[in-house]
């Protein structure tokens, strides 16, 4: 049986980057550039002022003390959005508000609380330095200089940016259509007459929403029964998409079709082991550049192998440079027994005490028990040469989500 990170490695040489596509600048956060963006004009564009003040010549007002003031002419008012009409003189002043640009004949702003004045005069008592309280031309952004890098996940200062650039539009990564087929003759869709020998179908839900959550495009196949047939007809519809996932119908029961019907729809399979808990059988398989992931029917099972192997291909997919959630050396609160070969993946709950990050399991660890996933906010990653994990040892945790953002500081 192969390690997770042999699993992975397998997965991540068959994940190719797709397309890109032009957007509008309100849709792409969240997406990821699809190429490098140079500015084309400075930012600021002029020299301007930092503060509601006085535009004046350096020279005039360098001796300025307050036993010896210097009185200078105010010659316009200048706000924001204007250029000045006049050039700064000697004994001159302009009036000027923040973000308005400097006029000629001036090289410092003096901030108006440092002043006194009348309608036509100023009177200084104190030199700021010479160029003080100008924004230069070119200090947020130089002219031709690169913006933002080819890849980036664009956050709301990208968007920003952009938006300062005068980009209505970007450049971005597609997104992946990921189709997702539910197995099982017990399981029933969400909206259908209660029956009590069925289950309803989760694993069509948290799956879509964990692509979701990846920035991939979810598209639901439905529910196939545990007949081969059936299976191969689902999964042809799903050869539209760019990625298939497939829950349940892996393992080694009687009814378990799914790993003949991917082969008989011709997919070339990598694996389908991983020594891994939750989530042992896990099956790839490659069809025509698509990626196909048959995870196990547990509903954590499924979630935990979605986070191990998919996500990371999709966000490949998607041209991320970030593949893996962030991992965090945390204290484990409590003895942990697991047995060895495998690598286990235990939903954890990391609180923060003082400077120190402590985790906690979040109570029953069943592959079915989607109760203790809800508690988590990280999977404690245990790994295959370990047996057992001290009260006090240091950890790592695959920190899952933005709940994590809410919990940790409470
Ligand atoms: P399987 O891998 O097909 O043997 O399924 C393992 C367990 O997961 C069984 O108890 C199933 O009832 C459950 N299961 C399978 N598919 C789903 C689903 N779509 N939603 C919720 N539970 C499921
Ligand atoms: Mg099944």
């Amino acid at each position: 049986m192969i390690s997770v990170d042999e699993a992975r490695n397998i997965i991540l040489s068959h994940a190719r980057v797709i397309g890109l596509e032009k957007i509008d600048l309100m849709s792409s956060l969240g997406r990821i550039a699809g190429e490098d963006v140079y500015a084309s004009f400075d930012i600021p564009p002029w020299d301007n002022s930092a503060m509601d003040g006085y535009a004046v010549r350096f020279e005039d007002i360098n001796d300025a003390t307050p036993d010896n003031p210097v009185r200078l002419m105010v010659i316009q008012d200048l706000a924001a959005g204007y250029f000045a009409e006049k050039t700064v003189g000697s004994s001159q002043a302009i009036r000027i508000m923040t973000g308005a640009p400097i006029p000629n004949g001036a090289d410092t702003v003096v901030m108006k609380e440092d002043t006194t004045s009348s309608t036509d005069t100023v009177t200084i008592a104190a030199a700021p330095a010479k160029g003080a309280n100008i924004r230069r031309t070119g200090e947020s952004v130089a002219k031709g200089s690169l913006v933002i890098r080819k890849n980036t996940l664009l956050r709301p200062p990208h968007i920003g940016m952009l938006a300062s650039l005068g980009q209505n539009h970007v450049s971005v990564h597609q997104r992946p259509r990921v189709a997702v087929l539910s197995t099982g003759d017990e399981v029933i869709e969400i909206d259908s007459p209660r029956d009590p020998s069925k289950i309803i179908n989760s694993n069509t839900y948290s799956i879509s929403a964990q692509v979701l959550e990846c920035g991939a495009v979810p598209v639901a196949l439905g529910i196939a029964r545990d007949d081969k047939q059936t299976l191969v007809e689902k999964l042809r519809m799903g050869l539209s998409a760019d990625v298939i996932i497939t829950t349940g119908g892996v393992s080694v029961g009687e009814y378990d079709y799914v790993k003949d019907a991917l082969e008989a729809i011709g997919t070339d399979i990598k694996f389908w082991k991983v020594a891994m808990r939750p989530g042992k059988p896990v099956t790839f398989g490659v069809i025509a550049e698509k990626l196909v992931f048959g995870l196990p029917g547990n509903p954590v099972s499924c979630m935990v192998s979605f986070e191990q192997f998919v996500r990371p291909a999709l966000l490949k997919k998607m041209g991320s440079p970030a593949l893996f959630r962030p991992l965090l050396t945390v204290t484990i609160k409590e003895e942990i027994k697991t047995q060895k070969n495998l690598t286990y993946f235990l939903r954890v709950r990391v609180t923060c005490e003082g400077d120190r990050l402590y985790a906690t399991t979040t109570g029953e660890q069943g592959s079915g028990i989607l109760t203790s996933m809800v508690d988590a906010n990280g999977l404690l990653i245990i790994p295959p040469e370990k047996n057992e994990v001290k009260a006090g040892e240091k950890m790592t945790v695959q920190i899952l989500d933005r709940s994590f953002d809410q919990t940790v500081g409470e």
